[in-house]
């Protein structure tokens, strides 16, 4: 919660790592999750399997807190999946922790998972009027009494089934006693990559966590697609026909680290092309442009070197901040953003500043950044955003508001603007958005953008909005 406060973004929820058949695996997974920290920082965890018996290990925290040597070493076999999470259905509790391991009729499984699964909330009723005692309140444990639940005579068939009962945006890895799942959404809103490592497979959520361990890409699975990895090798099969592509633009926007790939792009390439495109759309009159770190540094170059205005470090980032112990009125809010940014006085004092940031989400901290500049002696200060205005919420495993929370959804840019006290604002447009990834305006195209046009890929149920499997 403290760290919203001072960082008025949408989280992320998860990051997925899986490796078949290496001798380090539980330690390589290790590394694996520090690479995918970015992605939840509530809890990680780590589950292995020597071909008769599983092994886990989650806890609250960094992954650095959760893992030790000792902790590693217990973690036996060859096969691994790990997890980091943060909380979007479910209590950031350690029952909510994955993977989620469960015993049933056909040995052992255990399932991590980024994502939202939007019909949980009717298949968890259903589930427990069937008798099914649920363990957590995480939407991922659907899946888990799906799958036990089903009387096909293998995993693969088992999970086929029971997949194309869930409907939302996933990437899922899945280990059993003899095989490893790895599934992406038939839309493939979240990412999810093929990699080998020294003759192992690899999955994960972001090409950054093949860079960590030494992995090499091979692809990015494909949506709709299930890969099996067991003694027969790897196999894929598509489970859910043909769907419209809907990879969430959030990722590039915000979401993943910019050196990682996802879908074919560089993810800093991308955020740099969003503020070269900025810079054409709306251009200012100024002597410095600057981004708010980190995410927004790639467009606040590519702005810079469009307008060839200089870019500089304008702003600090205080790494060293805990998140809880902020409480949520404007003040501390203030004070929030102000521990955890610093302007920098000679880079700014007498200047028109152009700040660049990758989203505004409620509206909290644009204004306490803008005040920050002007305290810091900014003579002028005109906030430019990489991506469009944000006015819907997401259903997709991302923690948004609800809409009313949004503060595009109430105001208007000029009244956003009055509010935040800019003395100009604008925000990259849908279509220019589009442009960066190569899409000419009014082409189809493979991206959802759901949260800045409310058209969602997949059919949207009634009480998600309420939706919550917390009791
Ligand atoms: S609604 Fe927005 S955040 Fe959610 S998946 Fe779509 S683009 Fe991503």
């Amino acid at each position: 919660m403290g760290d919203e406060l001072m960082q008025d973004k949408w989280h992320d929820e998860c990051g997925v790592f899986g490796i078949y058949h290496h001798e380090r695996a539980a330690e390589l997974s290790y590394y694996a999750l520090y690479a995918l920290q970015h992605r939840g920082q509530e809890s990680a965890g780590i589950a292995t399997v020597d071909g008769t018996r599983m092994y886990h290990h989650k806890g609250m925290g960094l992954v650095a807190d959760v893992f030790n040597q000792s902790v590693l070493a217990k973690l036996a076999g060859d096969c691994a999946i790990g997890h980091v999470r943060y909380s979007t259905t479910g209590a950031a509790t350690l029952v909510n922790a994955q993977p989620l391991t469960f015993a049933f009729r056909k040995g052992n499984i255990a399932l991590a998972h980024n994502g939202n699964l939007i019909n949980a909330h009717q298949l968890h009723a259903f589930l427990e009027r069937q008798g099914s005692i649920f363990q957590s309140t995480s939407d991922t444990e659907v899946l888990a009494h799906l799958i036990a639940r089903s009387g096909l005579p293998t995993l693969e068939e088992g999970v086929k089934e029971s997949i194309s009962m869930v409907k939302g945006g996933y990437a899922f890895v899945i280990l059993s006693d003899d095989s490893m799942i790895a599934l992406r959404d038939p839309h493939g809103l979240r990412p999810l990559v093929l990699g080998q490592f020294d003759g192992a497979y690899v999955v994960a959520s972001e090409t950054c966590a093949f860079e960590t361990i030494g992995a090499k890409f091979i692809r990015d699975v494909e949506p709709g697609e299930m890969i099996i990895f067991d003694k027969q090798g790897m196999r894929s099969v598509h489970y859910a026909g043909q769907n419209k592509k809907a990879l969430c633009t959030f990722e590039y926007i915000y979401f993943a680290r910019p050196d990682s790939d996802i879908d074919g792009f560089n993810v800093h390439s991308i955020r740099k092309q969003f503020g070269k495109l900025l810079a054409q759309e709306h251009p200012v009159d100024a002597d410095v442009v600057i981004g708010v770190p980190d995410s927004s540094i790639s467009a606040a170059i590519g702005y810079a070197e469009e307008s060839a205005i200089p870019y500089e470090i304008g702003l600090i980032k205080n790494r060293y901040i805990g998140r809880t112990f902020i409480q949520p009125n404007q003040e501390l809010r203030e004070r929030g953003v102000k521990l955890k940014l610093s302007a920098v006085r000679g880079v700014v004092e007498g200047k028109r500043v152009v700040v660049i940031d990758d989203s505004i989400v409620r509206g909290t901290t644009a204004g306490p950044i803008v005040s920050l500049l002007r305290e810091a002696g900014a003579a002028e200060v005109h906030m430019r955003i990489s991506s469009p205005p944000v006015k819907n919420s997401c259903f997709y495993g991302i923690d948004t508001s609800s809409a009313g929370e949004l503060i595009a959804a109430r105001k208007t840019v000029p009244e956003i603007c009055a509010f935040i006290e800019a003395d100009s604002l604008a925000y990259l447009s849908e279509d220019q958005m589009l442009a960066a990834f190569g899409v000419e305006k009014g082409q189809a195209h493979s991206y959802c953008n759901a949260c800045f046009t409310g058209r969602y890929p997949t059919e949207i149920y009634e009480d998600l909005t309420k939706f919550s499997l917390e009791r």
